[in-house]
């Protein structure tokens, strides 16, 4: 398959271009035809690092942004473990957004002195800053279109990130698209899963469809 029959736009199929990405990953092959559709259905996949996730789910947050809307009004929200995996994503999103006017804002500890607002199209953080921000109305959530939760296993497994990352999904309208990853499902992370995104597609990739 190719990135030109997926519906991309062309700003960025040259964003992927510029990235050397030539040829869809199985995970991108697979998910984005249902990612990209309308009416917006929401994902869980499983997957892990080096099947090209981020990619799948960068392209979708682009594609949902109406750019006539001013990036105080965020419409992608991408919730991870660390601050670490945080910037690889902004930088990807970035990256593959470089000919869209897409601006990128961090949701992680002290990134934002109080009072002070949070400017993105796609806001990217960990579930404890976005909530901090949220409360403090730093943080509008209110124009989210998608919703990106990345290794959820993981995220379950830290003290307070699952329980936090599940306070944030009622802040974000109740018609947003969900797309949740996650390497592994033991039984925790299934029943946070069909709560975190309702009525979803379930992806699995066959273990040789792993590497990009
Ligand atoms: P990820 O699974 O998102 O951590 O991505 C794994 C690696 O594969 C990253 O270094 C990406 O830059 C790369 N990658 C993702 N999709 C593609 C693609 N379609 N073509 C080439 N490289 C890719």
């Amino acid at each position: 398959s190719r990135f030109e029959d997926l519906g991309l736009t062309p700003e960025l199929l040259r964003g992927l271009y510029g990235m050397n990405f030539t040829k869809p990953s199985k995970i991108q092959e697979r998910a984005l035809p249902l990612l990209l559709r309308d009416p917006p259905t929401n994902l869980i996949a499983q997957s892990q690092s080096g099947t090209g996730k981020t990619a799948a789910f960068t392209l979708t947050m682009l594609s949902r942004i109406d750019w006539s809307v001013p990036p105080t009004k965020p419409q992608a929200l991408c919730l991870v473990n660390t601050r670490e995996l945080a910037v690889q994503i902004e930088d990807v999103v970035k990256q593959m957004g470089v000919h869209t006017p897409v601006q990128v804002a961090m949701a992680v500890k002290d990134a934002h002195g109080r009072g002070q607002r949070v400017v993105g199209h796609v806001v990217v953080g960990t579930p404890g800053t976005v909530l901090e921000l949220a409360r403090r109305r730093q943080l509008d959530l209110s124009g989210i279109n998608v919703l990106v939760l990345d290794e959820a296993d993981t995220m379950l497994d830290a003290q307070n990130l699952g329980e936090q990352a599940g306070r944030v999904r009622p802040l974000v309208p109740a018609t947003s698209q969900v797309l949740l990853f996650s390497a592994t499902f033991p039984d925790k992370v299934k029943a946070f899963a069909a709560s975190f995104a309702p009525s979803a597609n379930l992806l699995s990739l066959a273990p040789q469809d792993i590497k990009v």
